[in-house]
């Protein structure tokens, strides 16, 4: 059996569950993520759509354009506090990205690699071993 990993927001509105391992696990250091969570990087959870569960709660969503590949983003946040909690994006269809910071456990993830680099704050320091790329990164076609 798969296992079952939970989260929620800042106020306790909204709680979800994943189910199974993450497909990737990325820091995206883009400006766009550092403004939406006011914070340096994204850290970045993507499943397969089918292994999300939202168990309390409404979701709020709200579409953005990148300037840059002008394909949309669109965030899922809590009405009632704005915890951002997931996020669906054009180039990864069939899949669904966890804020990786809402989960009750945030440790169990292991980092697969650390995007948009070239835009990071120049005081996160990136440990040895993890893919790092200065821009985004697509491994395929079909944006998997
Ligand atoms: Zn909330
Ligand atoms: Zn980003």
């Amino acid at each position: 059996m798969d296992a079952i990993h939970s989260g929620g927001c800042a106020c306790g509105a909204v709680r979800y569950q994943v189910r199974g391992e993450p497909e990737l696990v990325q820091v995206c250091h883009c400006n766009f993520c550092q403004r939406r969570l006011a914070s340096a990087f994204a850290v970045i959870a993507v499943f397969a759509h089918d292994a999300v569960d939202i168990l309390q709660g409404q979701l709020t969503e709200r579409e953005y354009r990148s300037d840059e590949s002008g394909r949309w983003l669109r965030m899922s946040f809590c009405p009632q506090c704005g915890t951002t909690i997931a996020h669906t994006a054009q180039i990864r269809p069939g899949c669904r990205s966890i804020a990786a910071g809402t989960f009750d456990d945030p440790d169990w993830l292991k980092i697969d690699r650390h995007i948009w680099v070239r835009s990071k704050r120049p005081w996160v320091t990136i440990p040895e071993g993890v893919a790092v790329f200065q821009q985004g990164f697509v491994a395929s076609p079909t944006g998997t």
